[in-house]
């Protein structure tokens, strides 16, 4: 039986054979330790009948433990030098599909509808490259797929502004956008030590458990997501100067961004971060008819 490839060991046996150099770009930091590992899974929640997604398997740390408690798992990787080491590491699991592609690019859906059981429970498990954690969880979320939920690692920082609550200084667009889709928990804090190459900075396990309805109604998502945008364009101005200056001729429909405020029950002088979802659905849906056209 080998041992488990998160270990300082292995890792480095393997990255040895093969001459592997991490590249930052592709934000390369590999977990050596499985007992982190095991405690992201179980995050996860998986049964046997479970399909697991993963984004980067690198040289399959996290793929073998999904492996062992998954029915079957899927992973994105992007850089092709980490394919035949895959294919040697997790060789012990037939169960693992190995994808090569970016991502970013690739059309997760069709991925999803044709590898996995669309009646079972899925759940999105990684260790994200740190460069595109926003752009992939966006992409996982506004694709909305037949997903459970997301378990990831993440620079602490970003999942910080994932969780935040309103009137912190940690909330704005993100927060929003996250948590319109999901309940948003930061469920672990974890230590550099446990990376080769360490990273710089901090890092957090965030679980995200899709809403089966969107916590507040509105007449239109993307309009929804400009407005919130637009209100945190300069965190220090005031939502009405924010507006003006951000939604489409805002200067010469001030008196309707003045309207729409004072019909959402939202005062001019507060800045977006005061603001709920709830207040930034219920304003947006004000705002919505003024700037149809
Ligand atoms: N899962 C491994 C682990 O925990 O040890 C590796 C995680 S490492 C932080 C991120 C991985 O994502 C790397 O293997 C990297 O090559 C891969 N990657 C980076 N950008 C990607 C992209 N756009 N699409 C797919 N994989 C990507």
């Amino acid at each position: 039986m080998r041992k488990d490839i998160a270990t300082p060991v292995r890792t480095k046996e393997i990255l040895d054979k093969y001459g592997f150099s991490f590249k930052k770009s592709l934000g390369q930091n590999f977990l050596i330790d499985t007992n982190i590992l095991n405690r992201i899974v179980d995050h996860a929640e998986l049964t046997a009948s479970s399909g697991a997604i993963e984004i980067g398997p690198g040289i399959g740390a996290l793929t073998e433990q999904l492996a062992k408690r998954a029915e079957k798992v899927i992973a994105f990787e992007i850089d092709q030098r980490l394919l035949p080491i895959l294919e040697d590491t997790l060789s012990p699991y037939p169960n693992v599909k190995i994808i090569h592609h970016d991502v970013l690019k690739a059309d997760v859906r069709a991925v999803i509808e044709q590898e996995l059981d669309l009646d079972k429970d899925i759940m999105v498990v990684a260790n994200l490259p740190y460069y595109v954690t926003t752009p992939i969880l966006m992409k996982l979320l506004e694709e909305k797929l037949p997903i459970r939920g997301i378990v990831c690692m993440m620079q602490k920082e970003v999942g910080d502004r994932i969780s935040a609550k309103p009137g912190t200084k940690e909330y704005g667009s993100l927060s929003i956008a996250v948590q319109y889709y999901t309940k948003a928990e930061t469920v672990m804090i974890v230590p550099k030590t446990v990376f080769m190459p360490q990273p710089n900075v901090d890092s957090a396990v965030v679980r995200l458990t899709l809403h089966e309805e969107p916590p507040v109604k509105v007449k239109d998502e993307a309009f929804f997501f400009f407005v919130t945008r637009s209100s945190f364009a300069q965190r220090r101005k005031t939502i009405l100067n924010n507006l003006t200056s951000q939604l489409p001729d805002g200067k010469q429909k001030k008196d309707k961004i003045q309207a729409a405020l004072q019909q959402s029950g939202v005062e001019e002088s507060r800045r977006g971060e005061t603001l709920s979802i709830g207040e930034f659905a219920q304003l947006s849906n004000a705002l919505y008819p003024f700037f149809q056209e």
